[in-house]
Formats: C-alpha cells, structure tokens, sequence
C-alpha cells in the first residue's frame, strides 16, 4: 500500500489508557501496511505508525478502548477523513501484535494444530501488557496461560525434562521480560522460574533485553538485587549439595565398597575443580554429573548401585532447593510446590 502523503491532522493524546489534554503537532504518519481499512473509522496513532481499523471492533472488546471512543469527538484539527485520531504511548510493535489478534486479517484459528508454530515472547509479552491495560480480560487470560505453560509452577522433573513449551519461544534474554510482566499483571507464580533463569544469565542480565522497537528492559532495581542475592545463596546450595551427594559414603548395597569410597573421593575432586558444578546451575546437570563419574563411563568410577544411590540423593537434594526458591528470593507465591 503506498504512503499518503496527506498529513495527519492534530492527534488525541492517550497516556496508560487515560487521556492526556496534550495536543500533539501534527506530522506525517506512516500507514501501517496491515491494519489501513478503507473503510476503518478511527485511525489509532502509535509512534510513527497511523493504524486504521473499526473502532465498534475494538470498544466491544476493550471497555477503556470504548472510554477513549466515547469521548473523543472528531473535528476538523483532529481527523482523518472524518476519522477521529487518537495517539496512543504503545509501541507501534507492541499494538500491531494486539490488533493481529482483536482484528485477525489473515489467519483465523478456531483450534491450535501440533504443527502450529511457537508464538514469540515478544507477541505474548505485548499483548499481556496491552491487555492489561485495555481490560481485554479474556484475551489477556489466554495470554498469561501460554506464559504460564513454560514459565508456571509444576514439579522440577517436569521442569527438568520440558523447559521449553509447544506455545512458546524465547530469547536468551526472555525470563527479564517475564519477571516484568508477572509484577506488572501480579501474577507471583511466574517469579521463581523466571527469577531463577534471570540468575544465570551473566551480563545479559545486566544488559538487558531489547524489544522489537529497540527499547532496552531491565529487572527492577529490587528484582536485580534479589538475584544477586540470590545466586550467594544458590553457590552455598551447590557446595552443600556436592558434598550430600558425594561425599555421605557409598551405597548401602555396594558390593564393591573398597574401590567406590576411593572413586567416590577422586571424582569428588575432580568436579570441585574442573568447574563441573556451576554454582548459578544449582537444579541442573547433577544426574549427568552423576551418571559422568559411573564405572560404565569412568573406569574408576562407582559401582551401579552407588549411582543408583547418589541419582537418589541429587533428586532429593534438588527438590528440597526447588521448594526452597520463593523463600531464597524473598517472595510470596502461593501453593507453591504443592
Ligand atoms: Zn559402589
């Protein structure tokens, strides 16, 4: 669709869903290429993008899309052919994300298929956040279900053998966005995973996470803090559990104990020195860990039995950490666990 080059007249000011009597100068708009009905009869304004869309749509929808309608009363320094203007604070990226789903042009689902591809997290964060703020409440339950799905409370074998969700992609950066969005939409269950994570992302955490539209998202200063915190009290996890789990003496049906209190020191060593118990990862890796320091694989290993013995032990120690991480964090979530 070619650009108009007609300019826009003086745009409605929207700020957090209440409007602002800031008049904003008048300028040239780009029409978005996916949402410019001919026939639309609001033209929303996000950043440097002019949306044209059926404003009927969208107040049944959005009781605070319906307000901001209501009260807007087009004329001639504040439309577009007839079409009221309203400037909106979101990102162009973000309400196109919002729009793909109030206002579907192209594909319409009445149920997911296997082979459906993963949404984004950037097309799930932007419409929990618009959502949130345009009291689309069904859709914004959807939303928060899918971030639920991968980042929710479920046991830490589930969690272990499945992080990753049929619905969900994410960037390395992601659980930054994640934590966002649960203080945002209030929603703790999303915390301890997405805190967890944000403890082993080295700089990135620092950094931050780049939206589509180039803007940079951090941790609050507290969330921040709380990891550091955090990953203190995860490193002094990692040693407790090293030692639990290697050094509490062979099994109690090793017929080999002799060579396996020997092997079981040597490896002990071994891993407290080649790095093989990252302190960050204190939920992860302890089974391969295990298996790496077995006879079948190490030919001064353990026997089968303490494998077996030792596996026993990281899963418990493992599990008490896992239900230990809203406490670590300093956070309240309910049934956590459970
Ligand atoms: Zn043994």
């Amino acid at each position: 669709m070619s650009q108009d080059s007609r300019p826009f007249k003086r745009a409605r000011s929207v700020t957090d869903g209440a409007e602002s009597s800031d008049a904003t100068p008048h300028g040239d708009f780009k029409r978005s290429e996916e949402f410019w009905m001919p026939d639309g009869n609001i033209v929303l304004i996000a950043g440097e993008t002019a949306f044209r869309v059926y404003r009927g749509l969208l107040a049944l929808q959005s009781t605070v899309f319906a307000d901001l309608f209501a009260s807007s009363s087009p004329n001639a320094e504040e439309s577009y052919e007839d079409c009221p203007l309203i400037r909106l604070t979101d990102s162009p990226h973000d309400l196109a994300h919002l729009l793909r789903v109030l206002l579907p042009t192209s594909r319409m689902l009445l149920q997911r298929r296997e082979d459906d591809p993963q949404l984004s997290l950037h097309q799930i964060s932007a419409i929990i956040r618009l959502t949130h703020k345009y009291h689309i409440e069904d859709l914004h339950g959807q939303a928060l279900y899918v971030l639920q799905d991968a980042f929710g409370p479920r046991s830490l074998r589930k969690w272990e053998d499945d992080f990753c969700s049929a619905l969900l992609s994410w960037d390395d950066a992601g659980p930054i966005a994640v934590v966002n969005i649960a203080r945002l939409t209030d929603t703790p269950s999303l915390l301890p995973i997405a805190l967890y994570e944000c403890c082993n992302l080295g700089e990135i955490l620092i950094d931050g996470r780049k939206g589509e539209d180039g803007t940079v998202e951090h941790l609050s200063p507290a969330d921040l803090k709380r990891c550091v915190r955090a990953r203190n009290e995860f490193a002094k996890e990692a040693s407790a559990l090293t030692s639990t789990i290697f050094n509490s003496g062979p099994s109690g049906d090793c017929t080999t104990l002799d060579l396996c209190t020997a092997s079981l020191h040597s490896f002990l060593v071994q891993i407290m020195t080649d790095g093989s118990v990252a302190d960050s990862a204190v939920l992860e890796n302890w089974d391969y860990v295990v298996r790496r320091g077995a006879r079948p694989r190490n030919n001064q290993g353990y026997c089968s039995a303490c494998e077996r013995e030792l596996l026993a032990r990281a899963s418990r120690e493992t599990e008490r950490v896992w239900s230990r991480l809203p406490k670590i964090f300093d956070i309240e979530v309910p049934n956590w666990d459970s």
